[in-house]
């Protein structure tokens, strides 16, 4: 007996050295050196003007398509027509759908793909700005005196379209998301231009106007008239991944260039459950509502099972190397803990989001008054779906937390697959991965999985290579500014990008 307790607990210190052993020699990429300062990039007075005066115009997108506003929508092409001259007479350029902005600037040798960065040009509504400086543009990029912004959360300091240029930021709706990302392409073509310089392969510019209500009318219609024509890309460039300051993941204290390989798919699905209707006075044992919350409460703590999916895997490969030994042991030893591994992100909402399909519910409704028995119960359920899970997997997931009650269940809008997941093996990839360590030296970087949907999507018909980055380094707090009050972005981080996307457009071939 003494010898076989023995034997166990040899095997148990085996195994805990192996462990261990595995642990230490897991192949975690080095976090880079941390403690650079960030070099401050050069940018003109009129680079900054046309981005400032592009804010301005308030081209908010609306999700009914017939109380679209399109005064400013078209105001801002014109815009850009007056502001690059040199663009338009350099480029092939055309639209699609009437407001789909393409530009096609033809490279040296026809026989190579091309590639294509996109961008969109609506924004979302600004919500609430009870202030009274009514547009007044401040130009005050290097004023030191300037008064101090004070930080979010807080309403609006500066008018949402003011584009006001202070303390070293630009502000307004669609400073982060992303005219920036439209201003800085259209500056790095511009300056190429100026130099004489001429790509090796076709690079396109494509800019939807509704990416912010499902982008079908934009860059649905721009990637369908590519596929029309033939046209297929080595490469598409979207937003859908930035570089996260450090600090921004706990535990983790080096910047990560988080690009987007993949988008979830999502699916919305109103449950009717149908009951006994009538007076409240004389009730069935189980009303409607009764049920309903039944089916909900099923749908919470009954999930669609979480999976650590190739994608990342790779991930959290990459961002081990600074995480506590603890982490760093289940990711050097998924055979054994990848149950706990998946545990541990499944604690946490944003982690969560990355390991499963989530289940969100959104909306409910019952009867009218508060002694009347609703005959039909409402809700409503978002479904975030990770790539490896299908649409059809969710329904039969919802049927089955649904079972036993009468129910009918619709759909709310299309249903949409998660997405492709474009592989890192590529050249697109590597020009980025090499760009990305030129102007961020000091990040991890890493493919990632988008949260949100983005205009990407649609061009996974004419590429198998699309990746989600906007090249901007933001913290937690900028973060936040998206969609949110007092948008802005860093004078430092539009800058970088224009330079960003220079050398990507003219390093694309060099090897
Ligand atoms: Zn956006």
């Amino acid at each position: 007996m003494k010898k076989f307790f023995l034997g166990i607990l040899l095997l148990l210190i085996v195994l805990a050295a192996f462990i261990v052993v595995r642990t230490m020699m897991y192949p975690f990429p080095k976090p880079p050196a941390t403690g650079e300062e960030p070099e401050t990039y050069a940018i003109s007075d009129t680079s900054l003007m046309r981005f400032a005066g592009g804010i301005r115009i308030p081209t908010v997108s609306h999700a009914d398509y017939d109380q679209f506003n399109y005064g400013p929508i078209e105001a801002f092409d014109t815009y850009l027509r007056n502001q690059y001259p040199r663009v338009y007479a350099g480029t092939e350029n055309y639209t699609v759908n009437q407001y789909g902005l393409v530009f096609h600037w033809k490279g040296r040798n026809a026989a190579l793909k091309p590639v294509i960065f996109l961008s969109h040009y609506d924004v979302v509504p600004p919500g609430e700005y009870t202030g009274t400086d009514s547009g007044q543009v401040t130009f005050s990029p290097h004023d030191p005196a300037a008064p101090p912004i004070s930080a979010y959360p807080g309403a609006w300091e500066r008018y949402p379209f003011s584009g006001a240029v202070v303390n070293g930021r630009i502000y307004g709706r669609g400073t982060l998301d992303m005219k920036s990302m439209l201003f800085a392409l259209m500056e790095s073509v511009d300056h190429l231009m100026a130099t004489g310089f001429v790509p090796e392969r076709d690079i396109y510019l494509a800019f939807g106007f509704d990416e912010e209500v499902g982008g079908t009318h934009g860059a649905l219609k721009i990637a369908t008239h590519f596929k029309e024509k033939g046209i297929s890309f080595d490469a598409v460039y979207d937003e859908g991944g930035i570089v996260s300051a450090a600090g921004s993941l706990p535990g983790v204290h080096a910047p990560i260039a988080l690009i987007g390989c993949a988008e979830k798919g999502f699916w919305s699905a109103t449950v009717r459950v149908k009951g006994l209707g009538g007076h409240s006075s004389m009730p069935p044992l189980q009303s409607a509502i009764g049920k309903a919350a039944v089916i909900m409460q099923r749908l919470e703590n009954d999930q669609m099972k979480p999976m650590l999916i190739p994608l990342m895997q790779q991930f959290f490969a990459n961002i081990g190397g600074m995480m506590d030994f603890k982490t760093r042991m289940a990711i050097a030893n998924p055979w054994l803990f990848k149950g706990l591994l998946l545990k541990t992100l499944q604690g946490n909402n944003t982690t969560n989001a990355l390991v499963r399909t989530t289940t969100a519910l959104t909306m409910m409704k019952g009867s009218d008054a508060s002694n009347v028995l609703s005959p039909v119960v409402e809700f409503t359920v978002n479904f975030r779906i990770l790539p490896g899970n299908t649409v059809e997997d969710v329904k039969l997931h919802l049927e089955h937390a649904c079972r036993g009650f009468d129910v009918e269940i619709v759909n709310v809008g299309v249903p949409r697959e998660a997405s492709p997941v474009s592989g890192t093996d590529a050249q697109g990839y590597r020009v980025m991965e090499r760009t990305i360590r030129q102007y961020f030296p000091g990040a991890v970087i890493t493919p990632y999985l988008t949260i949100g949907g983005t205009d990407a999507y649609k061009y996974t018909t004419v590429s198998e290579h699309v990746y989600r980055f906007m090249p901007v380094l933001i913290n937690n707090f900028e973060q936040q500014s998206i969609h949110n009050n007092n948008e802005y972005i860093s004078i430092n981080n539009f800058s970088r990008m224009i330079q960003y996307f220079q050398s990507m457009m003219k390093d694309y071939d060099k090897q």
